[in-house]
């Protein structure tokens, strides 16, 4: 496995590949790596021949205060889980070496960006799509895998793929959880006993809304039993609970229409995402 943060190398290298016929998987992440980031591998490695996993904490997706001085940073056991996969190249540029003196250049995606985390974290966006475009110029993957655990950011990315003609095909995977249904994130590790314990009600809250949706019962009543639950827990504090389209990811009047209930909470200063797909179908007065 070769593991380097010279873009020409790592361009050179995909580049072979793809001039063999060689179809090139990309796995972007800010390492820290678990069990959600190694599903994401395995689709790779089960549908390309070859697979690069990008490791970057990437400066430009922080906003002021946020934790990115605090952001783990585990290279080289990342490197030893993904040698085990049979990962074929790790992209792992120093830190400051993706934005040169003088960068002046963004890629902004309207619309999807405006609410849910967009709200909360206006240039959030325009640094993920940024350095994911980034990521797609220097490797030139044939095909990318983001997990649905960042379902706005997987829309956004599928937006700007399609809206700029970029040539490479978007795959989600499946939220891999904890035992107790916890999402798996690189954040968790920073919950004390009480807040990872009480962090279970992001999924419990999402599974009662699914429960809720598919028994017909209306939208303003699933997203007050959302807001209620997260609330109903001391430790959390609500940044937002919502149900939106889940391809426009705008909010939605019913629930005839495949919808996506979607979570922010934080626990003392660890924010945590989650979401769920809800049944489409039944309106409630239906
Ligand atoms: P990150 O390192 O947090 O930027 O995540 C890199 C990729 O892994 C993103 O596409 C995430 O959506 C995905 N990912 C993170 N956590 C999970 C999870 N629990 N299940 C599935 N995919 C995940």
């Amino acid at each position: 496995m070769l593991i380097t943060g010279d873009k020409d190398e790592i361009r050179a290298l995909a580049q072979s590949w793809r001039t063999s016929g060689e179809r090139v998987g990309l796995v972007p992440t800010m390492g820290a790596l678990h069990e959600g980031h190694l599903s994401l591998v395995r689709r790779s490695k089960a549908a390309c021949a070859r697979t690069v996993v990008t490791i970057f904490v990437n400066p430009t997706q922080f906003g002021p205060g946020e934790d990115l001085s605090k952001y783990p940073r585990t290279l080289e056991n990342d490197c030893a889980m993904l040698e085990a996969e049979g990962v074929d190249a790790v992209f792992a540029p120093p830190d400051g070496s993706m934005y040169l003196q003088g960068h002046a250049s963004w890629v902004l995606v309207e619309r999807l960006t405006a609410g849910l985390c967009g709200a909360s974290r206006p240039t959030h966006f325009r640094g993920v799509t940024t350095i994911v475009s980034k990521l797609f110029n220097i490797i030139q993957p044939h095909e990318a895998f983001f997990g649905q655990k960042d379902y706005q950011q997987a829309a956004v990315i599928r937006r700007m793929t399609l809206d700029l003609d970029m040539p490479v095909s978007i795959t989600v995977g499946p939220i891999v959880r904890e035992a107790d249904g916890l999402a798996m994130s690189s954040r968790n590790r920073f919950l004390s006993g009480e807040q990872r314990q009480a962090a279970g009600i992001l999924y419990r809250a999402l599974c009662e809304v699914c429960t809720l949706a598919e028994k017909g019962t209306p939208l303003e009543d699933c997203l007050e039993h959302l807001r209620a639950a997260i609330l109903s827990q001391p430790l959390a504090e609500l940044d937002y609970a919502a149900i939106v389209d889940a391809d426009s990811l705008e909010p939605v009047k019913d629930l005839s229409r495949p919808a996506v209930a979607a979570l922010a909470v934080r626990f003392g200063p660890t924010r945590l995402i989650d979401n769920m797909l809800l049944p489409p179908g039944r309106t409630g007065d239906s």
